[in-house]
């Protein structure tokens, strides 16, 4: 504990050693199977193991229990908790019925899945963001890339999660789930996507946060909006992105520090595959 004042809430109180990524992530991340068994985040487009966890003294016990409640909570318990056990959210997806349906790319209202807690999943995307607003020591020389909100919107981002107002209208918040049977139990910190609007996204084993800004942002885009419009989407194009942004990611990366553990998975996945064809 340090006493200073609460990033969240601005209060001076006694302070938690705060992890950038929630550090029950970590924990459930761990694949239960694997020897070494920390996921990957990244730094500075560096893949690195959670040994070097990007942490600091930055939120108060309340403002900690805030976010947990508010949708770590709910989010960790919906991932799998080893490499090769279903998703959940794949199994309710199944059987749910999508409102809109053109190649690879599906909407399921919120409603038409109430097993889905829409709102944990839209707080809990909205303050990784933030959190990527604030920040962070180095470790290891590098730093989690920084995401960039005006003074308006990082305060009215600051309020939302203080559960004191909506999302400023200009930002729109998509929750994509993984379009592939199997789901990588990694998780990243949110980094820049190149377009034509300012936007940022991240992986949490197995759902897909993106956040876009701008008054005029496409209609088509503000239908997918997990905040106002209330949807789940699955599309494969952005699946697909993601996973070769982070297959390449990871080809940068330092490899003699991932190597086993993605061997490992590589094993446990075969083990697995082979299994379900039983
Ligand atoms: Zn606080």
């Amino acid at each position: 504990m340090q006493h200073g004042k609460c990033e969240l809430c601005h209060l001076m109180r006694d302070l938690h050693d705060s992890h950038y990524l929630p550090a029950g992530g970590y924990r459930r991340a761990r694949a239960a199977n694997l020897k070494n068994p920390n996921p990957i985040i990244l730094s500075n487009g560096k893949a690195k193991q959670s040994s070097n966890q990007v942490r600091d003294y930055k939120f108060c016990t309340e403002c900690e229990k805030r976010f947990n409640v508010g949708g770590e909570s709910w989010v960790l318990s919906k991932v799998p908790a080893q490499y090769g056990k279903p998703f959940e959210i794949h199994t309710l997806l199944n059987t749910a019925t999508p409102t809109f349906v053109r190649k690879g790319f599906l909407i399921f209202p919120g409603a038409t899945v109430p097993e889905i807690d829409l709102a944990k999943l839209v707080y809990f995307g909205i303050s990784m963001f933030w959190r990527a607003t604030l920040d962070w020591s180095p470790v290891d020389g590098g730093t989690p890339p920084k995401l960039f909100m005006n003074i308006r919107q990082k305060e009215g981002v600051r309020q939302f999660l203080l559960g004191n107002g909506p999302l400023p209208k200009d930002m729109v918040i998509t929750v994509a789930v993984w379009p592939f049977k199997k789901v990588y139990l990694m998780n990243f910190v949110p980094s820049r996507v190149e377009g034509a609007y300012r936007q940022y996204r991240f992986h949490f084993s197995g759902f897909i946060f993106v956040l876009s800004f701008g008054k005029k942002l496409p209609a088509e885009l503000k239908r997918t909006c997990a905040y106002r419009s209330k949807v789940l989407t699955i599309n494969s194009k952005l699946g697909e992105s993601v996973k070769q942004e982070l297959a390449s990611q990871l080809e940068t990366a330092d490899k003699r520090r991932i190597q086993g553990t993605l061997q490992e998975i590589a094993a446990i996945r075969a083990k697995s595959a082979s299994s379900s064809q039983n």
